[in-house]
């Protein structure tokens, strides 16, 4: 039976610090489904939109520059209760507090800088999916 799906994305200075290939590795081992993936460098104006809900918070500009220094990885993955399965698996917002063995306590650098994107709900696994993907992208 086929999961919901999530969106992530390997932030900048993760792929920038190698970290690419073992956070694929972990995607693996966790038990998600590739549907779609790309090596991709978003633009000022689509970083900002895709973060559009933080856009009144302190970290905002802050953030878009960091998500557009360099190329990241987008993917959509699938499990069972997938956005909430890869929160679990990614671990706190912040890698100081994600707990032991999770992508962004391993992997993560910073609050900001936290190695990986999560969706926060299916409805905006959804949006966040078509932000990136077509559906022939999609297998
Ligand atoms: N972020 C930040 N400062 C903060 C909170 C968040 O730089 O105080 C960044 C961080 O990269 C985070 C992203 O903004 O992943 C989106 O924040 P959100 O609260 O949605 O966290 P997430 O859903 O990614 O855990
Ligand atoms: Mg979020």
């Amino acid at each position: 039976m086929a999961g919901s799906i999530t969106l992530t994305m390997i932030k900048p200075l993760a792929v920038q610090k190698g970290f690419t290939g073992p956070i694929l590795a972990k995607i693996a081992e966790g038990g998600f489904k590739i549907i779609a993936m790309k090596y991709t460098r978003l633009s000022v104006n689509q970083a900002r939109k895709f973060y559009e809900v933080h856009k009144d918070r302190p970290f905002y500009d802050s953030l878009v520059n960091s998500m557009t220094s360099g190329p990241i990885v987008a993917a959509i993955l699938e499990k069972e209760n997938a956005v909430q399965a890869w929160r679990d698996y990614i671990g706190a917002t912040n890698p100081a507090n994600a707990a032991p063995g999770t992508i962004r306590a391993l992997y993560g650098t910073s609050l900001e800088a936290n190695a990986v994107h999560g969706s926060d709900s299916d409805e905006n696994a959804i949006i966040e999916g078509d932000f990136f993907f077509s559906k022939m992208e999609r297998f």
